[in-house]
Parts: structure tokens; sequence; C-alpha cells
């Protein structure tokens, strides 16, 4: 097996089990290595430290797969790691009231750049790097034998693949691609899915428990669902006996199915909630002027920073959007904001907030803080699992 070697003092982190190398630690690979190969990574002074997969493309030369140096990385190897990350999705499903879950979230599960989503009786698989890409249809076969899906769709069409070299993918790894929109439950809800076309593998599945949670909050109320998708939060609200539902996105595609899970769920589109397709920033500015107010407001937005460079810029934004919120809101009503950029933190997050409510002239109190669900779970000595931040506040 091929060997790479670090430089001198740059195996701190390798020890402590994190599972990435970064270019800047090494010093030397082997002539025979090829990207996407697992290689073995040594310390300056030649010690074994650990195994994992190579790419000289990415800035994140290797990521780790085991520590022990007498593990073989083999069809054996993926299965016992595929079988750990279902064992913990387990409790989750035990009920039957919830068919869609992530079963496997990368680097979080001992498997660098592999995210498996389940839909009822359908998975998504996103492979995120080149190493994953090689060994694909291994993955495939054995989330076949364990799983027994009707399929298993493959959505790779994302931009981090581009570090690794590799082009964006969608397509079928098994059996057959579902016929159109698939049906899941969550906590009893439903909800249609679009796996093959809706974002990310189809469903914001991080927010399960957190939709939940908001809910509670929103009985007898008027709620603005904004950055809402397929209308998650709404469903969750009109259950749990909101009076009504406003979803806002800019996606009329996401806000066409937002109608048809309304409905799914015994909902009335027309007379219990409102579709509104356009800009956040724009659209909220509009109903203050026009001193249109809510008894709760859900700010869910996508990633705003995805470098470092942009997380000054992302929390002007945020600070934007949880100003207008707080300001259309009546006294007493609830705010639930999240952060989904796994580069400001939840300090920074909190920090964003105060500063809206004190331009609002409004007191915001923290009711709960909240973060991805259980099924996203969070490897201590991998603290950048945790992207998904958020504060439901009461606001005066
Ligand atoms: N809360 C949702 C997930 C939101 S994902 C759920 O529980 O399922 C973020 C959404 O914001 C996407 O649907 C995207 O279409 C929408 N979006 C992105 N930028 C927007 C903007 N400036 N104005 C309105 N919607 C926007």
């Amino acid at each position: 097996m091929p060997t790479l070697t670090l430089h001198p003092g740059r195996d701190k982190s390798l020890r402590n089990r994190h599972p990435w190398v970064f270019s800047g630690a090494v010093a030397r690979v082997d002539r025979s290595a090829r990207d996407g190969d697992v290689v073995e990574v040594h310390a300056a002074d030649g010690r074994w430290l650990a195994r994992g997969y190579l790419n000289r493309r990415s800035q994140i030369q290797v990521r780790l797969l085991t520590w022990d140096p007498d593990e073989a990385i083999d069809g054996g190897f993926w299965r016992r790691r595929l079988e750990r990350a279902l064992a913990g999705r387990a409790a989750l499903a035990a009920d039957g009231r919830t068919t869609a879950y992530r079963l496997v979230h990368a680097e979080s599960d001992g498997l660098p750049g592999l995210v498996v989503d389940r839909y009822g009786d359908w998975l998504a698989v996103q492979a995120l790097t080149l190493g994953i890409e090689q060994v694909k249809p291994l993955i495939a076969a054995l989330l076949a034998e364990l799983c027994r899906p009707a399929g298993i769709v493959e959505r790779s069409d994302v931009d981090v693949r581009e570090k690794e070299g590799l082009p964006p993918h969608v397509g079928v790894l098994h059996g057959r691609a579902p016929a159109g929109p698939v049906e899941v439950l969550e906590h009893g809800l439903r909800f249609w899915v679009d796996l093959m076309a809706g974002q990310k593998t189809g469903f914001y599945l991080d927010q399960r428990e957190n939709r939940r949670r908001v809910a509670a909050y929103c009985a007898g109320g008027e709620v603005l669902n904004a950055f809402s998708y397929t209308g998650g939060f709404a469903v969750y609200a009109l259950a749990a006996g909101a009076r009504r539902v406003v979803n806002l996105d800019s996606s009329a595609e996401a806000l066409a199915l937002a109608e048809r899970n309304l409905a799914l769920n015994g909902f009335d589109p027309a007379a219990q909630a409102e579709a509104v397709a356009g800009d956040v920033f724009t659209v909220l500015r509009e109903w203050r002027a026009a001193g249109r107010r809510f008894d709760a407001v859900v700010l869910d937005p996508p990633k705003f920073a995805h470098t470092q460079a942009q997380v000054e810029r992302a929390a002007r934004a945020y600070k934007d959007i949880n100003l207008l919120a707080m300001q259309l809101l009546r006294p007493g009503g609830v705010l639930a904001t999240f952060s989904c950029s796994g580069l400001v933190s939840a300090d920074l997050f909190q920090k964003i907030v105060f500063a809206a409510a004190v331009d609002a002239g409004r007191d915001a109190q923290v009711l709960e803080r909240l973060s991805q669900g259980p099924d996203h779970p969070v490897l201590l000595t991998f603290p950048e699992g945790e992207y998904l931040k958020g504060l439901l506040c009461r606001v005066w």
C-alpha cells in the first residue's frame, strides 16, 4: 500500500482522530499512489498513524477511514460501517411514523464523503469525493442487500464535487427510479418528496425535530414560513393547530409541492394557507411597509456562507432578515430562526440575532436552542459536522 508522510509536528489532529489531512500537512506521497486509492499515513518519524483515501486535487488530501492498523479497507470494512450507521437509526424508525431520515451522514458516520438518505422504499445517495466515487458500485450493492430498497438513486449534483475533480451526476444505482414524487412520513405527517429533481436529495431531513418543536408554539396563530421549500414547517404548524400559514419561497416548483403536501395532510390550501413566490428580502420589506403582522415567523434560509471570505456578507444578510422578521411579529410572537452555514458558529449566529433585536427595539427571549436532528449526528472528533443551528425566540 502506498505511503503518505506528514511534516514534523502535523500529526496531532490525526492522533485526535480528526478525519481530514490538509495539503499543508503533507511532506511527501509515494509515486505509486493514485488519487482515489487508499494510502497509509505516517508521521514524519515514520510511525504509522492511520489509513484513508487520497485525492491530491483537493485541499483535503486524505479522508481517514481507520486508526486500527489491522483493519483493511475492503468489502468487510464498508459493510461494517454501513451496518453501524443503519443500527444507529433503528430507534428513529421503530414506531413506523417516520420513514424519511438520513442513514449515513458522511464523516460523522465514519464514511467520509458518503451521504445516504432513506425515503420510504427508496434510497438517495450522494458521492461527494473521488474516494467514494470509486467504491460506489460496492456501496450500492451493500445498501441493496442491507436495506432491500425498490431503487437507489444518485443525487451527486453538488458543487463540492468540483473540488474533487468530479462532474455532477444524477442517475440510478440500483433497481429503478421512482415514477414521480415519493410519499414519506415524518412523525406521522405525510409529504411528497421528489428524489430525482428536488433540492438536496429531495427533503430537508435535518429539520425534522425542529419542525415539531416550532409547531408547538404555533397553535391558534398566523404563521409565516419564510424559505418554505415544500412547506415542511407549515404542515407541522397546521397539524399543531395554527390558524393559517403563509409559505414564501423563490421556487415555484417547491411551492407547488407545498400545496400538495398541505392537501395530503387534509388541510385546505385555499382556506388555511397562502403561497407566495418571491424573494424573502424584498417581500418582507413590502409587508413591513404595508403593516402586515404574524404570530410566528420561521426563517430557514439556504447556506449564505460557503467560504470564510463570505462570512461577513452572510452575517449582514442574516441580520437583515432577522430584523425584518422581528418587525413583522406581533408582541409576544415567536421567531424560529436558523442558519445552516457551518462557517457561522452558534455564538456568532446568536450575536447576529441579538443585533437584529437591538435594531428592532424589541426584547427577544431565547426559549430553545435548536440543532440538526439525531440522524445527522456530530462526531466529537469532527465538530465540523455540526452545521445547523437555530434559536426559538419569543419577541416582545
Ligand atoms: N424550511 C424548509 C427548507 C428550506 S431550504 C423545509 O423545512 O423543508 C431553503 C429554501 O429557500 C429553498 O426552498 C430555496 O428555494 C429558498 N430560497 C433561497 N433563496 C431565497 C430567497 N432569496 N427568497 C426566497 N426563497 C429563497
